[in-house]
C-alpha cells in the first residue's frame, strides 16, 4: 500500500498463535519511484512466509530496481532472509558500522555490505532523498531513515506502531528520541505495529509523529517516576517491581520485555548516582 508518496508499506502479519511480543504485525518499506528505483527498508523475519510475502510484493510493484537494501539494526528479525533477498535484487545492503560483521556470513560478496555514515543523505527513484540518523538505545547498531520531503520518518524498533519498544541502554535511547524529537515528523513508518499517521488520528492534529515521540519520552519519565516511586517503598527486586508497575493481566510473555525494562531504568539511574545497587545474593536452585 502506497502510505505517502513514494513509500510503499508491505505489512506482514504475525503468525497464528506467535508470541505476542509485537502487536499489529511488522513491516518493511519500499521507498522511491517503481518505475525507476527503489530502497528495500529491512528484510523481516528468517521464514519462508516473510521473505516470499516481501518478494510477492515486489513483484507486484513490478520488480524495480533496488538501490540498495538499508537495515534499521541487526536483530534477527529485521535482517532474515536477507541472503535470499540480496541475491534476487543484486543490490547493496547498507549499515551501522558496527553491523557489517554481523552480515558478512550473509552476503555472499562482502563488497555489497556498506558502512552508512551519520546522517548521510542516500538518493534513489522518484528524487527521493533519505537521510540516515543513528539512533542508538535498543540496539548499539540502529539507524532511523528519515524522508524530509514528505515528513516521514522510518524508525525501525525505536519507535513502534502499538506498543512500547525494548531498550538495552536507556541513556542513548533517550537521547536517539531527542534528536528524532526536532525533525518535523507528519507519519511513522515502524518496523512492527501500524504505521503512525494523519489519516489514523481522528482529531486532525499536525505533526502525529511528532506527537508519537514525545509520548514516547513522557513514557520513558513516567515509568522511571514509577520505579522511583517502588523503590521508596522499599521494593527493590525486579520481578516485584513489574508486579507493582505493569497492568495484573500482563501477558506472560511480556513479562520478561518488561523485566529487562525495569533493568535498563535501574542501569540509568545507578549510572546517574541517584539509587544504590547490593551485590545480589546467590542460592540453590531449587528445581
Ligand atoms: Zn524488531
Amino acid at each position: 500500500m502506497e502510505i505517502v508518496k513514494n513509500v510503499y508499506q508491505c505489512h506482514i502479519e504475525n503468525e497464528k498463535n506467535a508470541q505476542v511480543m509485537h502487536p499489529g504485525g511488522s513491516n518493511v518499506y519500499f521507498i522511491g519511484d517503481p518505475n525507476e528505483e527503489m530502497f528495500l527498508v529491512d528484510t523481516g523475519e528468517h521464514s519462508r512466509r516473510w521473505t516470499k510475502t516481501i518478494l510477492d510484493y515486489y513483484e507486484q510493484l513490478g520488480r524495480p530496481k533496488i538501490t540498495s537494501i538499508l537495515i534499521t539494526h541487526g536483530h534477527g528479525d529485521h535482517t532474515g532472509g536477507i541472503e535470499r533477498l540480496q541475491e534476487i535484487m543484486q543490490c547493496p545492503v547498507m549499515c551501522h558500522p558496527k553491523l557489517v560483521k554481523g552480515l558478512k556470513p550473509f552476503v555472499d560478496d562482502e563488497e555489497m555490505i556498506v558502512k552508512l555514515k551519520a546522517n548521510e543523505v542516500l538518493r534513489t527513484g522518484g528524487n527521493v532523498s533519505l537521510r540516515a540518523i543513528f539512533t542508538p538505545g535498543h540496539s548499539d547498531d540502529h539507524v532511523c531513515y528519515y524522508l524530509a520531503r514528505e515528513k516521514i520518518l522510518f524508525t525501525g524498533d525505536i519507535i513502534l506502531g502499538n506498543s512500547p519498544s525494548t531498550v538495552s541502554d536507556l541513556a542513548d535511547y533517550m537521547k536517539s528520541l531527542e534528536k528524532l524529537s526536532r525533525l518535523r515528523v507528519d507519519t511513522i513508518g515502524p518496523a512492527h505495529g501500524q504505521v503512525v499517521s494523519q489519516q489514523l488520528n481522528q482529531k486532525k492534529v499536525k505533526r502525529v509523529g511528532n506527537m508519537r515521540i514525545q509520548w514516547y519520552m513522557d513514557h520513558r519519565q513516567l515509568r522511571e517516576n514509577q520505579i522511583l516511586g517502588a523503590l521508596a517503598k522499599g521494593i527493590g527486586d525486579v520481578d516485584k517491581i513489574v508486579s507493582e508497575i505493569y497492568p495484573k493481566n500482563l501477558k506472560k510473555a511480556l513479562r520478561r520485555p518488561a523485566a529487562s525494562n525495569v533493568r535498563t531504568h535501574l542501569e540509568k539511574l545507578t549510572k546517574e548516582k541517584r539509587i544504590d545497587e547490593k551485590p545480589a545474593e546467590y542460592t540453590i536452585k531449587s528445581d
